[in-house]
């Protein structure tokens, strides 16, 4: 299949490993350029090195902690330093920590808020100047299945995320005619780095081992497995191909069927 972006500027964050890094890699594949960032310099080239070495395409790593307007800013103007305009926007950023609804202050709440929902939203601001002005943009912006089926153990994810959708509705309205389409992206559990932690914080918390846990986690999916990194990848650069063009505004799960609901 052609998805029709080589030679395209991709921008993903939160890139130095897990879904950011999956999703870069499947764009770097593709063709794509991309600038990539994670708060910590030495990981973040260290990835950029290994996808361009692989896909022999250019990977820009730059540093930016998402929750800080003020590196968002600085990310935009190394990008358009660098590429001039970005067609591609894959917004991601840590989870907050795992935890029931009342585990947590309220304090706790605005942080995760900051963490997930804002960052998107300044993400979105910084970058979709340059897709007005070109007239094509692909956003793509990552959540969870907690959206649509919230999880008790991990409350702070579950209220953090679900603006975005609401975000991404009412965006859709204003961009679309500039040929610009946003859509979500919703995992269920795609085996990374932050699936390991939470299963050893739940190890610790329920007393049972780290393979049972992971049996458990599998058996939620009529697959009965985990979800691979790469098939998280695949699903975000089909959505940023020019053959995507005409899905906008959904909520897309990729959970081996996890979710019970019918819509
Ligand atoms: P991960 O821990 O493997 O990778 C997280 C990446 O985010 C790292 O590169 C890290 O450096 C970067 N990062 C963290 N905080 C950041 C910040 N403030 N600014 C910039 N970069 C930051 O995690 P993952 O599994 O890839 O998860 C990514 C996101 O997707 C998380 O929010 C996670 O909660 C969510 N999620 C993951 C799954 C899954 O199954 N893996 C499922 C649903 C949702």
């Amino acid at each position: 299949m052609e998805l029709g972006i080589e030679g395209k500027i991709g921008v993903i964050t939160a890139a130095s490993k897990g879904l950011g890094k999956a999703a870069a890699e499947s764009l770097a594949k593709e063709g794509v350029k991309l600038a990539i960032c994670s708060r910590n310099e030495s990981r973040i080239k260290q990835t950029a090195k290994e996808i361009s070495e692989k896909y022999k395409t250019k990977v820009l790593p730059l540093v930016c902690d998402v929750r800080s307007k003020d590196d968002i800013e600085k990310l935009k103007e190394d990008v358009i330093k660098e590429f001039g305009t970005v067609h591609i926007l894959f917004t991601n950023a840590g989870g907050p920590p795992s935890g029931k609804a009342l585990d947590f202050t309220p304090e706790d709440y605005e942080e995760a808020i900051k963490l997930n929902l804002l960052s998107t939203i300044n993400l979105i601001y910084a970058f979709l100047p340059h897709m007005r002005e070109q007239k094509w943009g692909r956003i793509i912006a990552s959540t969870s299945i907690s959206v649509k089926q919230p999880i008790p153990t991990i409350a702070l994810s579950n209220v953090s995320r679900v603006g975005i959708i609401a975000f991404i509705k009412s965006l859709i309205q204003e961009i679309s005619r500039d040929n610009i389409t946003a859509n979500i992206v919703a995992p269920g559990y795609i085996m990374t780095d932050r699936v390991m932690e939470l299963l050893k914080d739940r190890e610790k918390k329920e007393g049972k081992s780290f393979d049972e846990l992971l049996k458990e986690l599998a058996k939620n999916t009529p697959l009965n497995r985990i979800g691979k990194p790469e098939e998280f990848g695949a699903l975000v650069a089909f959505l940023s191909s020019e053959l995507a063009g005409y899905i906008n505004g959904e909520t897309i799960l990729i959970d081996g069927g996890m979710y019970k609901g019918l819509f």
